[in-house]
């Protein structure tokens, strides 16, 4: 029998979240072999979709996880937003939350828990157990400060942010334009707002923050946090990128790879919006016309569209690919044939980004995809639909200059001469060959960040060997 120090996580029911957290756990335990996770995950609905159930089922044996009995939601209207069904299913899993973590703690005392970052509450369960509380972020450092700076903005601006002349200035960050602020902060008299401010509060309970980004990404961002951890400001622990790897991804396709083998190296367009994100009929319409006229070869995972802009718990069973071609212009597939390739609902996404045949991502900019990019050196066009993904898109375009950002109408729509005009710059132009470089850079970087002795893995070696030693003294998990 093995003792071993034993860690608790607890995550959210979003799936681009889930894949962040569990692929840090994963390296969390792959670099202390004496630690020991378990995973707490609260649920709803009747089922669990299949990709994460795939995510699970590829995890190693020193992680355990438990699903919390799914969250009733009937009460709620319907039709409502997917965000407001994960927002109260964190509410009402907080006591069977606080049940689990007292249950793990009496049976083998817990030595930190760490918890996602939309899931604050969580801090406060673990303080009550006198346990190390940790937040894990999985977005950009310059969202985590806007977060911790977000009670004092509210101090001291009166008016709405979105009516703001000037952009937002944050110690380290690039200057933010109210148009690109969190969906959130849109509406500061909104629900959203409120429950906004009363999250990041409770971000300042946290013995540390795990930040899905690396030093050589935000240096300035995390730097200016870390000068302020004597203010109050967590410990702030830049720790990744992580990206899941190839062989985890949903099997792929023969037929997607038949076609990347045959395309040039760094020929084709990728052209997808995360694990939910959809466009109108309008915008599907205009992207078709601007992919075609562009004359540059495009592979796209192509979605339904949704009167809130996103899917929740896509399910590809439930779906017919007929019904989802109606939405593509007249001819578009036969005209198109052989120069283009359109993929229904879902694709295996680092798998495709890995392929040599790839010249560009065309990417929604959540922080998952970004860091699959990065991580590949894939130059982006960065088309952001909804939460902080405009303040990544400007993070990407502006501050780091590795993706060009489409402009958009007054109806809020990019149109097809735009679309024309991106994809070329970015495929064959002069403005795409500096981005080309400038992401290459950012790759050898994210790889460096990742190795033996690079910046992220020290640090969580560093808070692991913590952990392991606080857990030597509590004599924690038994592995048996
Ligand atoms: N993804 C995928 N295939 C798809 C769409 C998405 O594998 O067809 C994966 C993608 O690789 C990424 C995640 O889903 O890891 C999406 O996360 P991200 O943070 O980019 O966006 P979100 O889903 O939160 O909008």
């Amino acid at each position: 029998m093995e003792t071993k120090t034993h860690i608790a996580l607890v995550t959210v029911p979003v799936y681009s979240h889930l894949r962040s957290i569990l692929e840090f756990t994963k390296t969390l335990v792959n670099l202390n072999q004496n630690i020991h996770v378990t995973c707490i995950n609260p649920t709803f609905g009747s089922s669990i979709c299949n990709n994460v159930k795939t995510l699970f089922e590829t995890l190693p044996s020193n992680i355990n996880y438990m699903f919390l009995p799914p969250i009733n939601l009937q009460d709620l209207p319907q039709d409502i937003h997917p965000a407001l069904k994960v927002q109260a299913t964190i509410y009402r899993s907080i006591p069977s939350i606080d049940d689990a973590l007292n249950t793990l703690d009496s049976s083998s005392k817990l030595v930190a828990v760490v918890s996602d970052g939309l899931i604050t509450q969580v801090l406060q369960l673990a303080k009550k157990l006198n346990i190390l509380a940790y937040s894990y972020f999985p977005s950009t450092t310059m969202l985590l400060s806007l977060c911790l700076h977000s009670s004092n903005l509210d101090k001291t601006i009166s008016s709405e942010y979105k009516d703001l002349l000037e952009p937002l200035e944050i110690p380290g960050c690039i200057p933010i334009h109210s148009t690109d602020l969190p969906d959130p902060m849109q509406d500061r008299s909104g629900e959203a707002y409120k429950v906004f401010l009363e999250g990041n509060d409770r971000f300042y309970l946290a013995d540390g923050i795990l930040v899905n980004s690396f030093l050589a990404l935000e240096e300035m961002t995390i730097k200016a946090l870390q000068q302020k951890e004597c203010e109050g400001i967590p410990s702030i622990y830049p720790i990744g990128p992580f990206v899941q790897n190839v062989s985890c991804d949903k099997g792929s396709n023969f037929e997607y790879l038949k076609f990347l083998d045959k395309q040039e190296k760094k020929s084709i367009l990728y052209v997808s919006f995360g694990s939910g994100g959809t466009l109108s009929n309008e915008q599907i319409i205009e992207l078709a016309f601007g992919l075609e006229l562009s004359g540059q070869i495009f592979f796209w995972v192509l979605r339904p569209p949704n009167k809130f802009g996103v899917i929740d718990d896509l399910d590809i069973s439930e779906y017919e690919d007929d019904i989802l071609f109606q939405y593509l212009p007249n001819g578009f597939l036969e005209r198109t044939k052989g120069k283009g390739l359109v993929v229904p609902y879902w694709a295996p996404q680092v798998e495709i980004l890995g392929h040599s045949s790839i010249g560009g991502f065309l990417c929604h900019c959540g922080w998952n995809s970004t860091l699959e990019s990065i991580i590949h050196g894939i130059p982006l066009i960065a088309w952001p639909l909804f939460a902080e993904q405009k303040m990544n898109a400007a993070l990407l375009s502006d501050g780091l200059k590795v993706a060009i950002r489409p402009k958009v109408n007054e109806k809020g729509i990019v149109e097809r001469e735009e679309i024309v005009k991106v994809v070329k710059n970015l495929m064959v132009g002069e403005e795409g060959k500096g981005i080309r470089e400038r992401m290459e850079k950012l790759k050898g970087d994210a790889i460096d960040a990742l190795k033996e002795n690079g910046s992220s893995t020290r640090t969580l070696t560093q808070l692991a060997f913590k952990w392991e030693s606080l857990g030597s003294h509590l004599g924690t998990y038994n592995d048996s």
